[in-house]
């Protein structure tokens, strides 16, 4: 929880995190207001100029210490995020894992795939080419509070392991993770600012996204994302966008149940729903329906909420989303929806115990609009092609899930989502050599995986004459004898295949 202290003219000076769950208060940090983020960007650049000349080597070597320092710190890092986020620690450590598993594969990664590599120079034999990839130089990173070390990470580690320098500003519900990371980085890499965090509301994040930065890396929602993108373009900043996401989920009738009911629980339910990549809507072939919603029942109802470290989900972060949330099951109620698990009666201030709904339909907010909580709605179809029409109805396209033998790729490949997985729910994200991100309101570029770290490069294409060849060097030639030339070029190159010719000359034989 985030709240402004503000000084006499109104202005938010100060910014006071809280525990969500008890409401204690975890520190207080300054609002970065357009003079001090720009100083902040300019102090990246220097630290660019040392940091985007050195070899790959020596950016691995520091990335990898960088995480040595984030495991020595890692008690600190799991009770920050549990603090602040309000998640029971158990989730906090998955997400310190995930981080340092995407810092270490962006430090391998980088110089194999972003040293220069030749090319062919084709027509041009007389050229030696090659493509390279420069770091852009200072990357801005918007994160929000969900993920806050595991979902900026996915941008940082690709930043920087590209050669880029960094300045994050962190969601306002979740600055304190950013300050120790980067107090990990401070201490890790002899390198100033190299990191750097400014903290503050939304509106240091526009400041942000109007500074001089090479690139801007954003995380949030597509209302925020739009304004951003708008901030951006005074200086023609290109932009990452990371949005929500209204995810689907298909059970085909050859599904393994119990997989599918205990994957649909935790992609629903796991950190609240709080999850771009929440499983939000399921679609059941009907024949399977029933058993699958006994058993999402059977397991949901088992799960434990709360702040305690045997807890499954925990708090709700931000105040404003349990009203979302309440809402969403309102309407649904209101529109015939059935909760067979929980209801109006699950929210219990900061927490919600697990909601499941059946009987819904396509007018109602909870499967058009990001509910981001506990909330799982259930739908019968006739098949699945009818649930992949479904599932690609909304305006989002970010993750998505698919239970079933026959054909399930396929099936996925139909599936109008950046991410689809097979038999499981959210795994994507941890697998390194994928790419994380969105079509549609989901947003644009991607994280994770080569595509990630080339996300934050410029590429550079050379060329090299190693002799003067007339008719293929860039210099003024005898225009007339060009362009006899440049037509046998043309004909011998393209004018037909030899076996074109032949079957020609052949068609002409055999016509006489
Ligand atoms: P949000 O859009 O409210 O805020 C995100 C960040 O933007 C915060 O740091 C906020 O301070 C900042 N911000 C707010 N107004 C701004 C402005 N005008 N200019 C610049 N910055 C501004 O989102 P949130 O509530 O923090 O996060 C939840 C949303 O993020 C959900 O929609 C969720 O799906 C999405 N999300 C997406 C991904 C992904 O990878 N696609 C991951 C996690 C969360």
């Amino acid at each position: 929880m985030a709240v402004a202290r503000t000084s006499t003219n109104g202005k938010a000076t100060k910014l006071e995190v809280r525990n969500p769950a008890t409401g204690e208060v975890l520190g207080t940090l300054p609002v970065h207001g357009a003079e001090d983020v720009a100083a902040a960007v300019q102090r990246a650049r220097r630290a660019f100029d040392v940091w985007g000349s050195l070899s790959f080597k020596e950016r691995r070597a520091h990335l990898l210490d960088l995480r040595r320092e984030i495991v020595r710190r890692m008690g600190a890092m799991i009770d920050t995020i549990h603090g602040e986020n309000g998640k029971p620690r158990n989730d906090a450590a998955t997400e310190v894992l995930l981080a340092v598993t995407h810092l270490t594969h962006a430090a391998n990664r980088a110089e194999r795939l972003l040293k220069p590599r030749s090319v062919s120079s084709g027509l041009l034999a007389n050229q030696r080419a090659r493509v390279s990839y420069e770091p852009l130089g200072v990357v801005g990173v918007i994160g929000p509070w969900n993920y806050p070390l595991y979902t900026p990470m996915g941008s940082i580690a690709y930043a920087l392991a590209a050669g880029n320098s960094v300045v994050f500003k962190p969601s306002e519900l979740t600055p304190l993770t950013a300050r120790l990371l980067a107090e990990c980085a401070e201490a890790a890499i002899p390198i100033p600012d190299l990191l750097q965090v400014v903290t503050g509301f939304g509106e240091t994040g526009s400041h942000l996204a109007k500074a001089k930065l090479d690139k801007l890396a954003f995380t949030g929602s597509p209302a925020t994302g739009r304004r951003v993108m708008a901030a951006a373009a005074e200086n023609l900043t290109p932009v990452l966008m990371e949005l929500g996401g209204k995810d689907a989920m298909i059970v085909a009738a050859d599904a393994d149940l119990e997989r599918a009911a205990k994957g649909a629980v935790f992609g629903a339910l796991g950190n609240s729903g709080q999850a771009c990549v929440a499983i939000e809507r399921v679609y059941v072939v009907q024949g399977v329906y029933e058993p699958f919603v006994g058993k999402v029942v059977e397991h949901a109802q088992r799960l434990t909420v709360g702040s305690e470290d045997r807890a499954h989900y925990g708090a709700m972060t931000m105040e404003r989303q349990i009203d979302i949330v309440r809402d969403h099951v309102k309407d649904a109620l209101a529109k015939g929806a059935r909760a067979v698990l929980g209801g109006l009666d699950s929210f219990k201030g900061r927490f919600i115990d697990p909601i499941v709904l059946t009987d819904v339909t396509s007018d109602m907010k909870v499967m058009s609009e990001e509910t981001f909580g506990p909330v799982l709605p259930i739908v019968k179809v006739a098949s699945v092609d009818e649930a992949v029409r479904l599932a690609n109805s909304t305006s989002y396209g970010l993750g998505s899930a698919i239970y079933g033998k026959h054909d399930v790729e396929r099936t996925a490949d139909r599936l109008r989502a950046g991410m689809t997985s097979i038999n499981s729910v959210l795994a994507f994200a941890g697998i390194t050599n994928l790419p994380f991100g969105g079509v549609g309101d989901s947003g644009f570029g991607r994280i994770h995986g080569d595509e990630g770290l080339l996300e934050f490069t410029r590429v550079k294409s050379t060329n090299y004459e190693l002799f003067q060849v007339p008719g293929l060097s860039m210099v003024f030639q005898d225009p007339e004898e060009q362009l006899a030339q440049t037509k046998k070029m043309i004909k011998a190159l393209y004018g037909g295949s030899i076996l074109d010719d032949a079957a020609g000359l052949l068609q002409r034989i055999t016509r006489r």
